[in-house]
C-alpha cells in the first residue's frame, strides 16, 4: 500500500491512512500489507529549495525554511500521538531534523551540493513521514513496525536518479521486512529512498516512491500493489489540461507503463516493471475516497468497446532533427547518431525518420548542446524547444484501424510536427507545440471520451 505525498498531508490524512490500513487488515487478516508513504505533500519541493539556498549562500534563509518544516511536522507528530510514544517520535522526528540543519548549514558555508548532498536533505522527508505514519499506526493499536527505507532499497551510485538493485533488494525484503509481516506486523518504509552498497543514501527520481512500492511488493509477493492518491484512478486525461476527464477503470500493464511513460503522472514510469515480472495487480485508488472501484491493472486489456484507453501528455519536450544528404541511407548513421545519445545518457522518446533526416525528442535537455556538437560532426542540426508529445493509448489500436484516423482527424489544423504509431500499435504519439497541448487534448478527448 502506496500513500502518496497527499495522503499524508497533514494529521486528517495520516488518519485517513490508519482507516485504510485497518480495513486492509480486516480484508485479509492473514497477510499485514507493506505500507510505503511519500514525504508529507510539498515537503520535497520545500527540500530541494533548501539545497538550493545553500548552494547559494543564503544559510539564513535555508535555516528558517527548515526551522518551518520542522514546525509543521512536529505539530503533525504531536496530533496523532500522546504519551510516551509522542515523546518518542518528537525525540526521532527533531534528530533527523538536527542532522539536516547541521548538514545545510555545512553546504551554505561551502556553497557547493552536489547530487549525493541533495539526496541526503530530501530523504529527510520520506524518514520523517515513514516515523510518523509508523507511530500513527501503533496509537491506532494497528501493530506496525517502522522500518528505515534504506536498509533495504539497494540502489547504484547514480545520486537524485538511482537505479535499484533488484537482486540485493529483494533479497533485504526478505531478510528484513519478511520477518515482522510474518509476526503480524504492519511494517511502513519511506518510498523514493535509498542506499548504495557503502549505506550512503540515494533517492530513485522524482515520484519514485511509487517505484519504490511496486518493487517491495514484487520482491515479497504480494497479492496486489495498492497506490493511493489524489484522484479515483488513472484519468482517461491528464486533469490539470483537460476538464472532467473520467476514470479508467481496467488497463493493461502495457497501457499503464506507456501512460506513465508519457506524462500521466499518477503512476512513476518504472511502477509497472516489477509488477509484471511477477503478475501481480497494480490498483491506483483514492484515499479521500476509499470506497470508489480506482483503476486496475493488469496482464489483460481494459477497454473492450473498441476504444482507446486514455491519452497522456509530456510537457516541454525539445525535438533535434538531424539531417543528413550524403549518409542517412549508409549503412551505420543510426548507430553513430545514437551512440551520441548513448555517450551523453540521454534517453529518446519519439522517433521518425524521412529519406533524409531523423527527427527526435527528448526531455532531458541537459546535454542538448554537448549532443548537437557532437552530431553536427556528420550531420545537420536544429533544435526546435517548447514542443510536447501527446500519446494517445489503447490495446484495441491493434484491432480498429479506424481510431488513427479519428485521432489525427480530431488534431485537424492544431499543426503536428511528428507523427508515430508504435510498432506495438498500442499508442500513437502526436509531437506538437507545447502550447498547442491544451486545445489539441480537449480535442483528442472530446473525440474519444465525449464533452465534459
Ligand atoms: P502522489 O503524491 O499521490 O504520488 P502525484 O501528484 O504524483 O500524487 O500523482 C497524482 C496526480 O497525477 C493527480 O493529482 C493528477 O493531477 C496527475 N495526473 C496526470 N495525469 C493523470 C492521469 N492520466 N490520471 C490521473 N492523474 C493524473
Ligand atoms: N517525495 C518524492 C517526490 O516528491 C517521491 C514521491 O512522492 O513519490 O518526488
Ligand atoms: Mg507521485
Amino acid at each position: 500500500m502506496k500513500f502518496g505525498g497527499t495522503s499524508v498531508a497533514d494529521a486528517d490524512a495520516i488518519g485517513r491512512v490508519a482507516s485504510i490500513v485497518r480495513r486492509q487488515i480486516q480484508l485479509d487478516p492473514e497477510e499485514a500489507p507493506v505500507v510505503v508513504v511519500s514525504a508529507l505533500s510539498g515537503v520535497t519541493d520545500r527540500l530541494i529549495a533548501v539545497a538550493r539556498a545553500a548552494e547559494d549562500g543564503q544559510g539564513d534563509a535555508a535555516a528558517s525554511a527548515l526551522a518551518e518544516l520542522l514546525d509543521r511536522h512536529v505539530e503533525i507528530a504531536a496530533r496523532l500521538t500522546s504519551g510516551s510514544a509522542q515523546a518518542e517520535l518528537l525525540a526521532d522526528v527533531r534528530r533527523e531534523f538536527d542532522g539536516l540543519i547541521g548538514l545545510v548549514q555545512a553546504l551554505a558555508v561551502l556553497r557547493e551540493v552536489s547530487p549525493r548532498s541533495l539526496d541526503a536533505v530530501v530523504a529527510v522527508g520520506e524518514l520523517a513521514s515513514s516515523r510518523m505514519v509508523a507511530a500513527a499506526l501503533l496509537e491506532r493499536r494497528i501493530p506496525a513496525a517502522w522500518m528505515d527505507a534504506r536498509r533495504v532499497m539497494r540502489t547504484d551510485a547514480e545520486h537524485t536518479v538511482a537505479v535499484p538493485d533488484l537482486i540485493d533488494t529483494c533479497d533485504r525484503a526478505l531478510e528484513h521486512v519478511a520477518p515482522l509481516l510474518a509476526q503480524g506486523k504492519v511494517v511502513v518504509l519511506g518510498g523514493f529512498i535509498g542506499a548504495t552498497a557503502n549505506n550512503i543514501t540515494t533517492t530513485l527520481g522524482r515520484g519514485g516512491s511509487d517505484y519504490s512500492a511496486a518493487i517491495f511488493g514484487s520482491c515479497l509477493d504480494a497479492d496486489e500493489i495498492q497506490i493511493w492518491t489524489d484522484v479515483d484512478g488513472m484519468l482517461t486525461a491528464d486533469p490539470r489540461v483537460v476538464a472532467q476527464p473520467r476514470v479508467v477503470p481496467r488497463l493493461s500493464f502495457a497501457e499503464a507503463s506507456e501512460l506513465a511513460y508519457f506524462g500521466a503522472k499518477v503512476l512513476h514510469p518504472s511502477t509497472i516493471l516489477p509488477a509484471v515480472s511477477k503478475n501481480i495487480p497494480v490498483r491506483i485508488l483514492n484515499s479521500h475516497r476509499p470506497d470508489n472501484p480506482g483503476t486496475t491493472i493488469t496482464r489483460e486489456t481494459g477497454a473492450l468497446d473498441g476504444q482507446l484507453s486514455a491519452i497522456a501528455c509530456k510537457r516541454d519536450v525539445t525535438v533535434i532533427d538531424i539531417t543528413s544528404t550524403r549518409m542517412l541511407m549508409a549503412h551505420g548513421f543510426l548507430r553513430r547518431l545514437f551512440e551520441v545519445f548513448e555517450r551523453f545518457k540521454t534517453a529518446v522518446d519519439v522517433v521518425t525518420t524521412s529519406e533524409v533526416s531523423v527527427s527526435v525528442t527528448v526531455d532531458d535537455t541537459r546535454r542538448l548542446e554537448a549532443i548537437a556538437d557532437n552530431l553536427r560532426n556528420f550531420a545537420d542540426v536544429a533544435c526546435e524547444r517548447e514542443m510536447a508529445i501527446i500519446c494517445a493509448v489503447g490495446e484495441n489500436l491493434r484491432m480498429d484501424a479506424t481510431l488513427f484516423g479519428r485521432a489525427v482527424t480530431a488534431l485537424e489544423r492544431i499543426p503536428l510536427r511528428l507523427v508515430s504509431q508504435a510498432a506495438s500499435r498500442r499508442n500513437i504519439t502526436f509531437v506538437l507545440r507545447d502550447a498547442d497541448v491544451p486545445h489539441a487534448m480537449t480535442r483528442l478527448h472530446e473525440q474519444f471520451f465525449g464533452r465534459a
